[in-house]
């Protein structure tokens, strides 16, 4: 019998399991998968580690910056050298009405953000009013100018990897403004620059994490029951606890029997995980720059929606198809999705993009264990009580999604997971 039982080996559970086991506590982590990270996964590229999930850390994240520290993990900056490409196709005159018409929509759209407390959407003024109408039905009604309703869409494409007509505004709003809006804040980081990756790859700092927590593979939860104990059923075993932390994704709940009340039920059936896929290919050399490219590409259609430069030996260009491509891209064979990711960037930097040293790629929505990569909600949850943080009995939740600051992000699972380790300290007395 353990004091307490972590399902989930990804971030977050390890973040909780390690503080569980240095107040005393007897824990065990029980992960789906025959690894740790989860949404932190390393795949090789040519011989280099890549981060085929979660991969920066951005100015003002300072748990994960600490996280690393004390793990002793090396970050380096994420340069940019040169110019990207937006690719829009319009006029000068247009383009810069459409500048003001984004600086516009922008304001008011964090006037809206400014209304909501933090990790407290449903108490935000008019709450139900912006819980109502999705992204995509505010964007239509409210941004005339079609340019700067695209950028705006672009950006949430790649924050959210969402449908904007299905997820609603408040849960837009409320993440936005959990995680600093357009503009993260913050000071820059240590060895300068915004963005940072981690030396060994993200997953490093869950593999470190893991070392001498008692984890057991391959245990999938399907059951959790709870008595004067509380019983957590794998499709091999049950275990017993005092406590459970919930640390998975909250679009995986579903598939586990456990009775929950009706606010944390309601989030459940209410989220959407984004899909997303990473496909990196790598060069002989970074060819782009030799036009004065930053290998960076933004565009409001198509597949990729966004491509960035990994400097590395080799380098590589990183594309992100997200939302509704991303959703249909496992129906594909393996050589149309590589012959559009390659024939997108050859438009863009020339026909030596055709030609990769080697090719990855990694679908978040296919993988069961994961299926997606950031939640969002449809409407008409939030604002009716749908929530995802307080414990249920001896239930406790943790993972990214229920992190007050920075939601869906490492940071917020890092959060999450200290958050719900002091519950069950408190708990367990
Ligand atoms: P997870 O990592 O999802 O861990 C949950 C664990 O639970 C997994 O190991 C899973 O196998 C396990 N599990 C699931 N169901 C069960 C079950 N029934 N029984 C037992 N175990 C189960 N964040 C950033 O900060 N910066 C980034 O640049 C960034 N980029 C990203 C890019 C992509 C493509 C993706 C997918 C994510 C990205 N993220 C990024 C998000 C970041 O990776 C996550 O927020 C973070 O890793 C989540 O950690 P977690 O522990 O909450 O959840």
């Amino acid at each position: 019998m353990h004091d307490a039982i972590v399902i989930g080996g990804g971030l977050s559970g390890l973040v909780c399991a390690r503080r569980l086991a240095a107040g005393g506590a007897r824990v065990r982590v029980l992960e789906a998968r025959d690894r740790v990270g989860g949404r932190l996964f390393n795949g090789d590229l040519g011989g280099a580690i890549i981060d085929l999930g979660g991969q920066w850390l951005t100015a003002g994240q300072t748990r994960l910056a600490n996280l690393a520290d004390e793990l002793g993990i090396a970050t380096f900056e994420h340069t940019r050298v040169g110019q990207p490409v937006i690719d829009e196709t319009a006029g000068i005159v247009v383009k810069a009405a459409a500048a003001f018409a984004q600086h516009r929509a922008i304001k008011r759209i964090e006037a809206l953000m400014a209304t909501i407390p933090a990790g407290e959407p449903a108490l935000a003024q008019n709450a139900a009013l912006l819980d109502r109408v999705t992204l995509g039905g505010y964007l239509d009604e409210n941004v005339k100018t079609q340019i700067a309703r695209e950028r705006i869409r672009l950006h949430a494409d790649l924050v959210f990897a969402a449908n904007p007509a299905e997820i609603s505004l408040l849960s837009y709003l409320a993440t936005m403004r959990a995680t600093g809006g357009f503009r993260p804040g913050g000071a820059d980081l240590p060895g300068g620059g915004r963005e940072h990756r981690f030396e060994g790859g993200a997953q490093q700092l869950a593999i470190m994490l893991a070392d001498n927590v008692d984890i057991a593979f391959g245990e999938p939860v399907v059951a959790i029951e709870q008595g004067e104990l509380v019983t957590v059923r794998t499709d091999r075993a049950a275990h017993q606890a005092k406590r459970v932390v919930l640390a998975i994704p909250p679009g995986l709940v579903k598939r586990i029997a456990v009775e929950l009340p009706e606010p944390m039920q309601r989030y459940v059936d209410g989220v959407r995980m984004g899909s997303v896929v990473k496909a990196f290919a790598a060069y002989p050399r970074a060819f782009w720059r030799d036009r004065g490219h930053s290998g960076e590409v933004y565009r409001p259609r198509g597949a990729v929606r966004a491509v960035v430069e990994m400097m590395g030996e080799p380098p590589a260009l990183l594309s992100f198809i997200v939302g509704p491509h991303a959703v249909r891209w496992h129906e594909r064979t393996t050589e149309d999705r590589r012959g559009e990711v390659l024939a997108t960037l050859e438009g863009y930097f020339g026909a030596e993009a055709a030609s990769p040293l080697a090719y990855v790629e990694h679908d978040w929505g296919e993988d069961p264990w994961s299926a997606g990569c950031v939640a969002s909600t449809l409407i008409h949850v939030l604002a009716r009580g749908g929530r995802w943080r307080e414990p249920h009995g001896r239930l406790h939740i943790a993972g990214t999604e229920s992190a007050v600051h920075w939601p869906g992000y490492m940071d917020g699972a890092i959060e999450a997971g200290e958050r719900a380790a002091s519950e069950v300290l408190a708990a367990l007395g």
